[in-house]
């Protein structure tokens, strides 16, 4: 089938014409909201339609196909879900999203039963990488996502194209040119087209989280699920670790399998050796995966995360602050800290909090906006200007401040924080 782009095309038309058997014809998205996607989603299509009319669910054009974006969580539909309506239906399930335990005793037993895999968890940002079947209708425009009207778009071929889509369910130009850079993926989507890999891309360089790993330096890849497109059933631990190894795919740190009766200990240790070296945390999962994972993050970077949001208090909701704090809480309690180490843990948390503010509050009573710089690494002008368009199109407040030898540094800038400051500075009360 493809999809005639000189009719008028929207949510309740499509043109298409079968070329094999040389027919033209049109569907009303009705009927097909009723029946196709309703049969392949597993999703009632009045719960799809009331979750377009509240726009919690995006049509667009993707690379020139006709997408649906899930924004929100719909039915059993993960936020940042992706539905290709390419020649074939595609979805990309959302990442699902990773409960957290605050004490590993009992959880952990009680949780996983027999036994489990203690992964690390890296910090950078969550990335799904699939191969999609685009039908190549770009060229006449930019290949940029969202919003892109079909006019601009001009039907070559099929094909299918790699793409690598951030949490929220976009392709990101940036991360996608990247992924491919990085890892050998030709291959493993040769064979497994129906697959999805999900990972962290991690480093210094990115633009999203920036933290420095001795392994990976500027800017890394690290597989921590492979998943099945429309159920997005993972593979189990085994399974995963042998299909990346023979694609030469690099996994993120298995620490090992553990029973659960000696897990805790095990996790205790593990977590303050890796939190000494400035390590995020850990996910424990079922070795068979059809129990969903737990997370579990280490002191040093819960202090962290509170001195990052701490250079830009108003910018960053309550929820942040005090659900970090909770998390030392129960850390400190299951630690059973020496009065020393109890010490050192609080001042750690109060120099995360104080320290970062009065910097802030002093660069902004400079006169200084609060902003934060990353530095990515690009081929082109072109390619940094593109990727800061991705960023307004999803709503960020970034500008381009310099591009140097294949060096570009995005400006994000944080204006709540900014005003607010400002506003108290002179004398606005709280
Ligand atoms: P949530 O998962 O609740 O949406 P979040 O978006 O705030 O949380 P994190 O607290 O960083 O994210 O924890 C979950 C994320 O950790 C995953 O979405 C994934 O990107 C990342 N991650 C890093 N390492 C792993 C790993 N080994 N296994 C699974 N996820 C990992
Ligand atoms: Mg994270």
């Amino acid at each position: 089938m493809n999809i005639d782009w000189r009719r008028n095309n929207n949510l309740t038309n499509f043109f298409y014409s079968c070329l094999p058997c040389e027919l033209e014809s049109h569907v009303e998205i009705e009927n097909f909201l009723e029946k196709k996607l309703q049969k392949v989603l597993g999703i009632k299509s009045e719960k799809l339609e009331e979750s377009i009319k509240k726009g919690n669910t995006k049509f667009y054009f993707s690379m020139g196909v006709p997408t649906l974006l899930f924004k929100k969580e719909t039915g059993k539909l993960e936020s940042g879900t992706v539905v290709y309506l390419s020649d074939e239906i595609e979805v990309i399930r959302g990442f699902p999203k990773i409960k957290r335990t605050l004490l590993l005793f009992p959880a952990i037993i009680n949780y996983f039963k027999d036994s489990v895999a203690v992964e690390e968890k890296m910090n950078g940002y969550n990335v799904r990488i699939a191969s999609i079947n685009t039908s190549e209708i770009f060229s006449k425009g930019s290949d940029a996502d969202y919003g892109s009207s079909h006019e601009n778009f001009e039907i070559k071929n099929n094909s299918r194209k790699i793409v690598a889509l951030t949490r929220g369910g976009y392709v990101c130009p940036f991360t996608t040119k990247k992924a491919q850079e990085l890892l050998n993926l030709d291959e493993f989507f040769l064979d497994h087209p129906d697959m999805v890999i999900c990972g962290e891309m991690v480093g210094t360089h990115n633009p999203y989280v920036s933290q420095y790993y001795p392994e990976i330096g500027k800017l890394g890849f690290r597989v921590f699920d492979i998943r099945h497109k429309i159920s997005n059933q993972p593979l189990s631990i085994e399974n995963k670790r042998n299909i990346l190894k023979k694609y030469n795919l690099p996994p993120v740190r298995l620490f090992g399998v553990f029973k659960v009766k000696e897990a805790a200990d095990q996790i205790m240790r593990i977590i303050k050796e890796i939190g000494s070296d400035e390590r995020e945390g850990l996910v424990m999962k079922h070795p068979s995966m059809t129990i969903s994972p737990l997370k579990y993050t280490s002191s040093q970077a819960h202090d962290r995360e509170i001195k990052y949001a701490f250079n830009f208090p108003f910018d960053f909701g309550r929820a942040f602050f005090f659900s970090r704090v909770i998390r030392e809480g129960f850390q400190a309690y299951e630690m059973d800290e020496s009065p020393e180490e109890l010490e050192s843990r609080s001042k750690r948390l109060g120099e995360s909090i104080i320290l970062p503010m009065l910097e802030i509050i002093k660069h902004i009573k400079e006169g200084e906006p609060a902003v934060e710089d990353s530095i990515i690494e690009v081929d082109t002008l072109e390619e940094a200007e593109e990727f800061v368009r991705h960023l307004h199109n999803l709503g960020v407040s970034t500008m381009l401040l310099k591009y140097e030898d294949g060096n570009a540094v995005i400006r994000r800038i944080h204006n709540a924080t900014t005003d607010k400051i400002n506003n108290y500075i002179k004398g606005g009360l709280y």
